[in-house]
């Protein structure tokens, strides 16, 4: 199996398996599965910890970082399987808003919003501290 073969659907009835073998449904309720996820993703960026933009990442990091990739898409699946979500009509869904909200005419190449940056606060200046000792 491989995306190019594999549904969505098959995905999500697989997860279902998996937990309902296990009757773990009455602990996949969408608050532990949205905390199993951001708890996953947390594992994920870990190993992206310390480490340089561009670093070439070796075999044994990479099949690490396929795991926790697995174990947040998982719970995504689990999430949208215990709330009876359409998966793919969401993401496409998103998709389009997102379309709406950052046209390619003017977000291409940029990652931040101009207006945004124009009002950045600028860091605070470090402010000289009194002398210690008893005030006279
Ligand atoms: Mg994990």
């Amino acid at each position: 199996m491989s995306d190019g073969t594999t549904t969505v659907r098959a995905l999500r009835e697989r997860v279902a398996e998996f937990v309902h073998a296990r009757d773990w449904e009455q602990y996949h309720r969408p608050t532990n599965l949205a905390k199993a996820i951001s708890v996953e993703a947390a594992e994920l960026l870990e190993l992206f910890q310390w480490r340089e933009d561009g670093e070439a990442l070796g075999p044994a990091v990479r099949a690490r970082i396929e795991e926790e990739l697995s174990d947040v898409v998982i719970y995504c699946l689990s999430l949208a399987n215990a709330m009876g979500l359409d998966l793919s009509e969401a993401v496409l869904d998103k998709l389009r808003r997102n379309e709406a909200r950052y046209p390619v005419a003017e977000w291409r190449g940029r990652a931040r919003d101009p207006a945004t940056e124009r009002d950045r606060v600028t860091p605070r200046t470090r402010r000289t501290r009194s002398r210690p000792g008893r005030r006279t």
